[in-house]
């Protein structure tokens, strides 16, 4: 097998650790899946490194390949210590550095929503874009931008992360009475736009307006009674609101959406005409495209993070 032509992915989840080789191609050569350590970093740094030489075994590879992690948060670009992450045993850890020094190799990390984006723009739903904007509708909300053929990264290292952007005041204040705000994050603020469009935040909104739980299945099945049409209704507005100040800003091509709820159908045919009413503009050509490598996006964009070397 000629090594230097594959790459290494690791998707370092809260629950599991995915670890793939590609080709050139994008297809999968190896593929390997292990629960997540809880609460124990040096272990999940063996399993990391455990994880890579087993891959790299099991395709004959005889040289240590660079390594992509893909992780739910991010460096900090003053400390270098990990921030933000949902398998906390890895905030304020050094991450790149230690698992440089234990597997051997160089390393590059990227979180998740810059993986889905890079995945995507590389060989999926965004391929030949030139400008994409990846969103993660999940537990929590991020996204991230892939401009000109690469990702785009600030001094502050949160290029997309819109998730912690305040929901456009009008639309909140637009709500029916039984939908109480302002809803505090945990990052401190208010409003966050992860608030509302995360998978609880849509609970939530659901659970305050009919005093019911959420029905995922009913909301997939797009078998809708008048309650879940209606919570619906309020999500795709206030998705549409919040990816409007997106496309003011940068106007991407395509805006791929990833996460438990980009599963929602009626997003793609409600939000063109949504976006359109609420973008500076008189017409709207952004595409909104749901994500084609679904949960491989986090490992595929961590080994794409080495394409060009
Ligand atoms: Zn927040």
């Amino acid at each position: 097998m000629a090594g230097k032509s594959l790459l290494l992915g690791v998707d370092l989840g809260g629950t599991k650790v995915e670890a793939a080789l590609l080709d050139q191609k994008g297809r999968v050569i190896e593929r390997k899946r292990t629960a997540t350590p809880i609460d124990d970093y040096p272990g999940l740094l063996t399993q990391v490194c455990n994880l890579c030489t087993d891959l790299e075994n099991s395709a004959g590879l005889t040289t240590a390949l660079a390594l992509g992690i893909c992780t739910p948060g991010s460096p900090s670009p003053v400390t270098g210590l990990m921030r933000n992450c949902n398998s906390t045993a890895l905030n304020g850890q050094s991450l790149r550095e230690d698992l440089e020094k234990h597997s051997r190799r160089p390393v590059r990390i990227a979180n998740d929503a810059d993986c889905l984006v890079l995945s995507e723009a590389t060989d999926g739903a965004a391929r030949s874009a030139r400008s994409v904007f990846g969103v993660i509708l999940g537990t929590g909300v991020g996204g991230g931008f892939f401009i000109n053929g690469s990702l785009l990264q600030g001094p502050n290292a949160v290029s997309g992360e819109w998730g912690h952007n305040r929901m456009p005041l009008e639309r909140v204040q637009a709500l029916p009475d039984q939908l109480a705000y302002p809803r505090p994050c945990y990052c401190g603020r208010q409003d966050c736009v992860e608030t509302w469009l995360s998978g609880p935040g849509l609970a939530l909104t659901h659970q305050q307006l009919h005093g019911t739980c959420i029905d995922m299945q009913q909301i997939r099945s797009q078998q809708l009674d008048v309650k879940h049409q209606k919570t619906l209704s309020i999500y795709q507005s206030m998705l549409a609101a919040a990816l409007a100040g997106i496309i003011n800003i940068v106007d991407p091509e395509i805006i791929v959406l990833g996460g438990g709820l980009s599963n929602i159908d009626l997003i793609y045919s409600s939000m063109p005409k949504l976006l359109q009413r609420q973008i500076f503009s008189d017409t709207c050509r952004t595409q909104i495209r749901a994500a084609q490598h679904g949960d491989s996006s986090g490992v595929r964009g961590a080994a794409w993070l080495w394409q060009r070397g």
